[in-house]
């Protein structure tokens, strides 16, 4: 069946859309959940398993302290309770990627409840409201083989890696947002992009969507306006920012056009597609009575310390909201500005060259000229460019030292970014050091002159001006190294003229 979709401004003329957001983020502790195993990823399949993380008879479970207080971490920066004494719960369900038939998780005693992550879109504060962060343990991996799609259909064999099965992972679940209008799926991106920023601050994870460290679910729902919420779909695993606004955007396309022809809609999963924008339908939604959650037997409640969970709070780092405000009046940006730094993935970057010396302009200056054309041409992150922020502070020093200007700086910057060395030893060992030094630089000039009679003439003549020519002239010769403002006053000086 093929319909033609509505135009998305008049979807939200009509109707109203509510979202959520589901994350599951996978903490950076050293061990596993309930077990000792490693948790480095690209290990050999299946090596980084035990008992426990098997699911084998006898086995029991510990939990992993730094797990919990990263959790409790990430639910003091959401603005959330914790709670004072709270439960594990299995969820039984079979996958053969989980090895135990049941996943430890927390059901209705999550750890943290209740809090709120700020999110700025298009200057404006939303506030979403944060309804639980849980502690659980991630699956393995299936992989099908044999068949086109690396998909079970066609597939020959399938084989399973339980490396990941046990990994301590988050879940932070927010409310219902309704009210967003024409706005939802923008909100949905920058709450993903704040609660990132927000995690990477703690330092508990490397929030890498790319890489399947942040995964995101995205609900989304239609109503008419004043009448109660739609029913809501599922998208899952949405794998980039840009995914998660179009996923929502394509949903409520979608669901209007079900609901323009009178149909409902099923509560059920969906697949985010890449190439087209849009989902395509999974099972149908399992509720939690399917999953017959009960408590852990085999792990103590969890009863955080009061006084260890303040401690916590008052070390808790600035919020990067607050804390690129901070950096934007620092640094005299306007908002625009500020925008073009934050689209450039380079707020860490030109903090940290400020603090290795550069002035924020001159840091700003190399991070979004020449080393931003670069990774865009290259197809990197900035920050994986290969130059560091001391390796550009250092390089604006010699600028401001007069030993290199802005041409032979950036041969210098290619140097720094193809991994010769150091702007300094770069600088001496392609010879690159400005000429200032006027005795070398009069035969440079003397020749200048000569070579340009006519344009002589009308310097002599009073028409200093002309003068650029000539420095245009020797700089040619020596290559861009000579001193522009040696240069000219010697151009003047060997000319009998005053500046
Ligand atoms: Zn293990």
């Amino acid at each position: 069946m093929t319909t033609t979709l509505p135009a998305y401004d008049e979807v939200v003329a009509r109707y109203e859309p509510v979202i959520g957001l589901e994350t599951h983020v996978e903490l950076g502790t050293n061990t596993k959940m309930f077990c000792g195993c490693p948790t480095d990823f690209g290990g050999e399949p299946n090596t980084r398993v035990c008992p426990v993380c098997l699911g084998l008879p006898g086995s029991l479970p510990v939990a992993n302290k730094a797990a919990i207080e990263a959790t409790i971490r990430i639910g003091l920066a959401l603005n959330c309770s914790i709670a004072q004494w709270c439960r594990f719960a299995r969820k039984n369900y079979f996958y053969p990627d989980m090895p135990k038939n049941f996943q430890i998780s927390q059901y209705d005693e999550p750890l943290c409840v209740d809090g709120y992550l700020d999110v700025e879109v298009n200057g404006e504060l939303v506030r979403i409201g944060i309804e639980r962060v849980h502690l659980e343990e991630d699956t393995g991996k299936t992989l099908h083989v044999g068949g086109a799609t690396g998909r079970i259909h066609g597939a020959t064999e399938s084989l399973v890696d339980y490396n990941r099965a046990g990994i301590a992972l988050v879940e932070i679940v927010t409310k219902p947002v309704p009210g967003l209008g024409v706005l939802a799926p923008e909100v949905a991106r920058a709450y993903v992009a704040e609660l990132r920023d927000v995690i990477r601050s703690l330092g508990v994870s490397d929030v890498r969507m790319e890489e399947g460290s942040l995964r995101c679910d995205v609900n989304t729902s239609l109503n008419l306006p004043g009448a109660e919420w739609g029913t809501r779909t599922e998208t899952k695993n949405v794998n980039s920012l840009r995914s998660v606004e179009r996923a929502v955007r394509s949903e409520m396309l979608r669901q209007a056009s079900v609901l323009d022809a009178g149909g409902r809609i099923t509560q059920e999963t969906r697949h985010f597609q890449e190439d087209t924008g849009g989902t395509r339908p999974g099972r149908s939604k399992e509720t939690a009575t399917d999953y017959r959650y009960f408590p852990e037997p085999d792990l103590v409640p969890l009863a955080p310390d009061t006084a260890w969970v303040a401690e916590l709070k008052a070390g808790l780092p600035e919020l990067p909201r607050l804390h690129r405000r901070r950096l934007q009046e620092q640094w005299g940006l306007s908002d625009a500005d500020m925008q073009s730094v934050l689209n450039a993935g380079a707020v860490e970057l030109i903090e940290a060259t400020v603090a290795a010396g550069a002035t924020p302009a001159a840091a700003r200056k190399w991070w979004l000229g020449e080393l931003s054309r670069r990774a865009n041409e290259t197809g990197v992150e900035l920050a994986d460019i290969g130059a560091t922020p001391n390796q550009v502070a250092e390089l604006q020093g010699l600028v401001d030292a007069g030993k290199l200007n802005d041409k032979l700086a950036r041969s210098v910057l290619e140097g720094v970014v193809a991994g010769e060395g150091s702007p300094s030893q770069i600088m001496a060992n392609r010879g690159l050091e400005v000429v200032s030094d006027t005795g070398a630089l009069t035969a440079a000039v003397d020749e200048a002159i000569a070579a340009n009679p006519g344009i002589a003439e009308k310097i002599r003549s009073g028409k200093v001006a002309a003068a650029g020519a000539l420095v245009g002239a020797v700089m040619k010769t020596t290559r861009g190294q000579a001193d522009a403002k040696t240069v000219r006053e010697l151009i003047l000086e060997r000319l009998g003229v005053q500046g």
